[in-house]
């Protein structure tokens, strides 16, 4: 990673030096290309006036030249006139530093300057000497030399004058000041470092720049001149050539096409691209900066790239540890879940959730078998459907509060109807809990049809006598207290009958047990048949039997005795070869003042002993 980012770093780095370097030459070519075009302009510039200035002074020669030509038949007027045509054609072509005239014999005779030249001998002039000399008829473009008559450079041009038989009758000039070709390379200022230089097509410097010492000197062994065309109207340029001596770099000549004078223009490299020098260390600083800033740069998002892939493998670590995590509870989950699920659907009891409005939310396989219904006939009904009126309870698991026929805390005992229509015990244990922030119950129904038929029976044989059918002694006792209280709290009028059979023993002994025992419950049969819903009957003891008879005073009770004392006369019991007939005694005992039902019972037995002793199968009250 570390190696492939530094790579790359470096790459971009280099392709910066590289767009750098590019701008660079590419600055640089445009610098040369503006110094060749430079050198170009300014070369086709002077080339172009020189052939002007050139022209110019060949139409002055040529005036004086014909002038000459047609005055040379004419002696008298010959002297005088033809420096006054110098005078005058000097004065309209003030270019011409000045205008002369050679004889044959090769001295000056007329100057335009001096009225009366000193006959200075310019025969070995070689403007003079060419033409002496019988060269081509054409303007002649001299050596640049000290002037014999007033010790100043001049560039001097010349013509042949021809007599009508060809011979030569003098030769007009015309002196140019150097000046004037110097000034032409001037036009445009030329860029420091630059040199330039006019030469004539024979090879000596009209003139040069920046200084003019060259002037006059040959320029033969000149680049110009060894490697390069001088062809009139040549024009060329470089941009790395030597034209003039010494210099190598962007430069540019061109001959011009009349006179073949060349102009040449040439810089050194190291001039020419100086401004760009002087740009280098600034672009060196600028690459310094942005490579180093680049570098800089690249190393910071280096570290924060680093530091993101830390934190992103770190973060991808802690999802992955989240998620088996997850993976865990999940199947934890769902083995719990699968455990609930076994638990739930064999479980024995029922079980139902019902929500805040009563409506069935799930039951168990178990709750289906006990009320008959499918589950889907269940789910979204009200549980009053299974719990007939007990929905407000349901709804309030307050009114589930250890009490009534709860037996224990949560846990209530209600009426269930199975789908048949038979309604039936269940245990109810209920449970209130939240699911997505509503309330929902949890209700446990167990069915007790079993248990409370035992509990039946159980209470049966604690409180019942198993012959007849009727309350033992103890449930007697236990009943009749609470009866006696209630009804001496209402004011009622309560009696006691005490009831045995006569005889019994012999009964026994007689017919055997037995026929005992069927007399014993057809007695019983007899006294349950006689009692109103009030009364209260139990069987004290063997043959002993009482009632106690709330709201009935003496004559009630003495009625009642009475009546029984018949029904037990007219019924028989049929025994092995026999039918039975039987009577009993009855003691009656009146309730006159608050007194305990032994106390009661203790005086109807006093009563009952009168009867007895008073005959059998009669009543008495005690007193
Ligand atoms: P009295 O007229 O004076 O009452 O004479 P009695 O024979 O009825 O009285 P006694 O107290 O002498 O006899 C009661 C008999 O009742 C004695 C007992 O064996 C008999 N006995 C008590 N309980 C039962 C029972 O459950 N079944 C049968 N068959 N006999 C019983
Ligand atoms: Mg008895
Ligand atoms: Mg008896």
């Amino acid at each position: 990673m570390k190696r492939v980012w530094v790579a790359t770093t470096l790459g971009l780095i280099i392709l910066l030096n590289g767009v750098l370097g590019g701008l660079l030459s590419a600055e640089r070519s445009a610098d040369i290309r503006s110094m060749v075009d430079l050198a170009s302009l300014t070369t086709a510039h002077s080339a172009e006036h020189m052939d002007e200035v050139l022209q110019i002074a060949e139409r002055t020669i040529f005036v004086v030249s014909e002038f000459m030509r047609v005055s040379e038949r004419i002696p008298d007027l010959e002297e005088f006139d033809i420096h006054r045509l110098l005078v005058h054609q000097h004065r309209i072509t003030p270019i011409l530093r000045s205008l002369f005239v050679v004889k044959p014999d090769g001295r000056l005779t007329h100057d335009s300057r001096t009225p009366h030249p000193v006959g200075v001998d310019l025969h070995d002039r070689d403007y003079v000497e060419y033409h002496l000399n019988g060269g081509a008829d054409i303007l002649f473009i001299g050596k640049p030399v000290v002037s014999r008559t007033d010790g100043q450079w001049m560039v001097p041009v010349s013509r042949r004058v021809e007599d009508r038989f060809g011979r030569l009758v003098g030769i007009v000039a015309a002196a140019l000041d150097p000046e004037v070709f110097s000034a032409m390379l001037k036009a445009f200022p030329l860029p420091d470092g630059m040199q330039a230089a006019i030469v004539s097509p024979s090879g000596f410097v009209f003139g040069c720049l920046p200084s003019m010492d060259c002037l006059g000197r040959s320029a033969g062994d000149w680049p110009l001149f060894l490697h390069h065309e001088q062809e009139p109207g040549t024009t060329a340029s470089t941009t790395r050539g030597s034209i003039l001596p010494g210099v190598t770099g962007p430069g540019a000549y061109q001959v011009s096409p009349r006179y073949g004078i060349i102009a040449a223009a040439n810089i050194e490299t190291r001039e020419a691209i100086g401004g760009w020098l002087g740009r280098l260390p600034v672009f060196f600083l600028l690459d310094l900066v942005l490579s180093g800033g680049g570098a800089v740069l690249s190393a910071i998002l280096y570290r924060q790239v680093t530091r993101r892939r830390r934190a992103m493998l770190q973060l991808a670590e802690a999802n992955a540890r989240l998620e088996q995590r997850v993976v865990e509870r999940t199947v934890a989950l769902q083995r719990s879940e699968e455990r609930l699920t076994a638990f739930v659907s064999t479980a024995r009891d029922a079980m139902l959730v019902v929500d805040g409005s009563g409506i069935i939310q799930f039951l168990n396989p178990a709750a289906t078998t006990l009320f008959g219904y499918a589950a889907e006939d269940l789910i979204g009904r009200t549980i009053d459907l299974l719990l007939p009126c007990q929905l407000r309870d349901l709804q309030d698991p307050g009114h589930f509060a250890p009490h009534g026929m709860g037996r224990q805390a949560g846990v209530r005992e209600l009426m269930a109807r199975h789908r048949s229509g038979v309604e039936f015990p269940v245990e109810l244990t209920l449970g209130a809990s939240h699911s997505e922030g509503e309330a929902i119950y949890v209700g446990v129904l167990r069915d007790i049809r079993e248990r409370k038929a035992q509990e039946e029976r159980l209470w049966e044989l604690a409180n019942l006598d198993p012959l007849t059918g009727l309350l033992n002694r103890r449930a007697f006792m236990g009943r009749g207290a609470e009866l006696l209280e209630e009804v001496w709290r209402q004011g009622r009028p309560v009696s006691v009958l005490m009831i045995d059979a006569d005889h019994f023993k012999s009964i026994n002994d007689g017919f055997g047990h037995q026929a005992g025992d069927d007399v014993l419950r057809m007695l019983a049969d007899i006294l349950q048949a006689a009692v109103r819903g009030g009364d209260l009957l139990g069987r004290l003891g063997g043959e002993e039997f009482a009632i106690i008879l709330p709201g009935a005073d003496g004559p009630d009770a003495d009625r009642i005795a009475e009546r029984l004392l018949a029904d037990v006369r007219q019924a028989r019991v049929a025994v092995p070869g026999r039918i039975l007939a039987i009577t009993v005694s009855i003691g009656i005992s009146v309730m006159r003042r608050r007194s305990t039902l032994d106390d009661l019972l203790a005086t109807a037995d006093q009563a009952l002993y009168a009867a007895k002793t008073a005959g059998r199968d009669r009543r008495a009250v005690a007193a």
